[in-house]
């Protein structure tokens, strides 16, 4: 016995178990905290003695442990408790914490899923389940496929979810840029969702707390090939519906018919941005193209903008993307053509993991350059901050991470003086978390509303302090548990994905681990 496992003993704790579903036997689920009969190895209580809590008291016993153990050896004023039974000291020591749940004893039970259309696509809303009844809602990133999420599922099966970072660093293996991270960030959304109800706290308190009570959002537009109705659409959005931040689409299409205007147009469909089949327009990265924007083509952009400007005006911010695929010499000749116009930033001219010529770019305009949306973990945002790649970063969290990486994220982006914006183009789940993570970090400029278009949109929830999402341009910040919304499961089944009208069916074809996982030796 060590010097500490004396000290212990004499307690009536036992050294950390550590976590049974390190080793490499793949299993069902809850069989890492499987429990030898007779023995009940989370209360420290003799064999057979009931656990206060009710429950099977199934393998909760690293945390309490290792609670107790710190607040013994940290010298925390356990006074008489110190030869008191355990259950009654933890009793005692978290007697006034206001929980909804034993949060140490809370394991992952299952997690399934139910689609819903938004006019990004189709969107997957998950729901992780626990031993205790609470659930947490999460979303993988609009047009993302579900499986990414529930792949996870066998990797996080028995653990706490309360355990986010724990859990996080297990399984961001699985996650990549763009639509690729969608699923870790699903299943870390639902960890806060669910850490916020079994501690009875909004999820930015649990992320440090707040630094504002409402979130500015900013409202995207996607393009129209007529002036006129683009304007009158900004307009709404503006005066209408209350925005006090705009964005709007500004791509090569919109002068593709103006003879003249570009360069490259009779072997590239630049029409079809969005194509993704190989060696299109549309999946072909920028500088590939070798298109180029003449000066006439520089100036009709630019009209385009004088025209939204002379409508909106000059005080309201006004930033832009999708410009199509260009090389980054054409990308300073249109920022040079528009920085009169002082938009609030130009968004990924180019792929962000050019950021060499990112920098290049943002050294030779005077307008803000922005991008990130499609990247995955602090790591390359942290490059490109370091850099002074672009001006801001854009986060997607449904991508980034999710709420902490992206806190994170932000947290250095702040420290090295650059602002951040959040993209989001997902349904009010994967909202709500931006909302939480926006409160919560300083730096933060503005969250983008992409679906402004879908008059149910924010029916897909509902709240649980009754308050709406968003007024006027501004996300209400709840101080109700977790994300703080629940589903509307009519307006869900409503809008499924006409493919799969699955509505949070089983998954027991995603239980079990098939693969040695460590990714180091
Ligand atoms: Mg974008």
């Amino acid at each position: 016995m060590t010097p500490s496992q004396k000290y212990l003993s004499r307690m009536g704790l036992r050294e950390n178990d550590g976590y049974a579903g390190q080793d490499d036997t793949p299993r069902g689920h809850a069989d890492p905290f499987k429990t030898a009969p007779g023995e009940n190895r989370d209360s420290g209580l003799a064999p057979g003695t009931a656990h206060p809590s009710g429950t099977s008291g199934d393998g909760a016993g690293g945390d309490r442990r290792s609670f107790l153990k710190k607040t013994a050896l940290g010298g925390l004023a356990l006074g008489g408790f110190l030869f008191a039974p355990i259950e009654d000291t933890l009793a005692h020591s978290t007697s006034k914490v206001n929980r909804y749940s034993a949060p140490s004893d809370l394991r992952i039970t299952d997690m399934r899923y139910t689609t819903a259309m938004n006019t990004t696509g189709r969107c997957t809303i998950i729901r992780i389940d626990t031993n205790q009844g609470i659930y947490g809602y999460g979303e993988v990133r609009d047009g993302a496929d579900w499986r990414y999420a529930l792949f996870l599922k066998s990797r996080i099966l028995g653990m706490n979810p309360c355990s986010v970072e724990q859990i996080f660093k297990r399984i961001k293996q699985f996650g990549g840029p763009g639509r690729q991270g969608g699923g870790v960030c699903a299943v870390e959304m639902a960890l806060w969702d669910l850490a916020g109800k079994a501690y009875n706290v909004p999820a930015y308190q649990l992320l440090g707390g707040k630094y504002r009570d409402r979130v500015r959002l900013y409202a995207d537009t996607p393009e129209e090939e007529d002036p006129k109705v683009f304007t009158a659409k900004l307009k709404d959005r503006l005066e209408g519906k209350g925005f006090t931040f705009l964005k709007m689409d500004l791509g090569i299409e919109l002068i593709r018919k103006i003879p003249g205007a570009l360069v490259g147009t009779n072997f590239w469909d630049v029409e079809r941005q969005w194509n993704m089949a190989p060696m299109t327009y549309g999946a072909t990265q920028h500088p590939f193209t070798q298109i180029q924007i003449t000066p006439k083509g520089l100036e009709e952009m630019a009209k385009y903008v004088i025209q939204v400007r002379d409508v909106i005006g000059y005080e309201v911010p006004l930033a832009s993307d999708h410009f199509g695929h260009f090389d980054m010499n054409n990308a300073i000749r249109l920022g040079k053509a528009l920085d009169p116009y002082r938009l609030a930033w130009l968004e990924d001219l180019i792929p962000w993991q050019m950021a060499e010529e990112w920098k290049e770019i943002t050294r030779s305009i005077d307008t803000p350059t922005n991008t990130g949306e499609d990247i995955y973990l602090k790591e390359d945002f942290i490059r490109m901050i370091d850099m002074h790649a672009t001006d801001l970063i854009h986060p997607d969290l449904a991508t980034a991470g999710g709420l902490l990486e992206t806190k994170k994220i932000g947290d250095y982006a702040e420290e090295k003086g650059v602002a951040m914006a959040m993209h989001f183009a997902g349904l009010p789940i994967s909202f709500m978390a931006n909302v939480h993570c926006a409160a919560a970090t300083q730096n933060f400029v503005a969250l983008e509303h992409h679906s402004l278009d879908l008059p149910y949109w924010s029916d897909f929830v509902k709240t649980r302090d009754g308050k709406p999402l968003f007024e006027k341009g501004f996300a209400h910040v709840p101080d109700t548990p977790g994300l703080g919304v629940e589903l509307n499961e009519d307006m869900i089944k409503q809008h499924q994905d006409p493919d799969n009208k699955n509505y949070f069916g089983p998954t027991p074809e995603w239980d079990a681990v098939k693969s040695w996982d460590r990714t180091w030796s």
